[in-house]
């Protein structure tokens, strides 16, 4: 059985500690019995200690949205992944398509940061996704295999089992645009046939694949009874308490 997980993926957003704070006050009491579902909050730089402090003696974890491979020198305006760990995060987000468009991170840039992340002992959350273009010209599942094949390469067993996959279309995140579950399962399996092939069913089956892409409290419980969809990865519905809450709830209702 996979545990889902939903993660809270706050962008550029929240990032006062007052406002960050203001959410995770409405936010604990509404989840705090549900222990069925991984809660992930990937929160900006400046408010990680914020939310650590406010969440640390409950059932939310806390993640980073980036981070370099390096582990210091002259890289100014990055972080490394054990100043991260340093200050309590216990997840990372890495190769959001908005990385991949607006910041031109390739897959070869994405696999070295995860090898880093799984190092240091950070959980990861890599997105991979199709743009609207190349699921209209029928490339989503060519895509999809390269992405696995480039920015998961040379991961052990292991290290696969430690990472979460968010398959996010791209056409869906913050669109309002929502994959229907049909379509979203088609991949899901589809990603969860590759990871068979390439290390065997067990882990694949042990792999946890959360869904991106628009989530909200209406769409989220037809998404996560779909058979490989274990929970998602949430943006602008991640940013108010209710709608949050929501969906977590809709993920422990739906757990198979
Ligand atoms: C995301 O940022 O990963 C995302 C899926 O955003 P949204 O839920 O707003 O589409």
């Amino acid at each position: 059985m996979r545990k889902p997980i939903i993660g809270g993926n706050w962008k550029m957003n929240r990032g006062v500690p007052t406002e960050a704070k203001e959410m995770l006050d409405k936010f604990i009491p509404l989840v705090k019995d549900m222990d069925t579902v991984d809660i992930v909050i990937g929160a900006p730089f400046t408010v990680l200690s914020t939310v650590h402090d406010l969440i640390k003696a409950t059932n939310i974890k806390l993640s980073a949205q980036n981070m370099h491979f390096e582990e210091n020198g002259a890289y100014t305006g990055e972080i490394a992944a054990n100043f991260l760990k340093s200050i309590g995060c216990e997840y990372i987000i890495l190769g959001h398509s908005e990385r991949r468009d607006l910041f031109h991170e390739t897959d070869d840039f994405i696999n070295k940061k995860l090898k880093k992340a799984l190092s240091v002992g950070l959980n990861p959350i890599v997105c991979i996704g199709e743009h609207l273009e190349e699921r209209e010209a029928g490339k989503t599942k060519e895509i999809i295999q390269n992405q696995l094949n480039n920015t998961f390469k040379d991961l052990s067993k292991d290290e696969m089992l430690k990472t979460v996959i968010a398959y996010e279309p791209i056409w869906a995140i913050g669109t309002g645009k929502t994959a229907t579950p049909k379509q979203a399962e088609e991949i899901h399996a589809f990603i969860r046939g590759l990871l068979a092939n390439k290390y065997d069913l067990d882990t694949a089956s042990k792999v946890r694949i959360q869904y991106g892409g628009s989530v909200n409290p209406a769409n989220a419980e037809d998404l996560f009874k779909q058979q490989n969809i274990d929970g998602g990865l949430v943006g602008g519905a991640s940013l108010q308490a209710d709608s949050l809450s929501e969906i977590v709830k809709a993920a422990d209702k739906t757990i198979k």
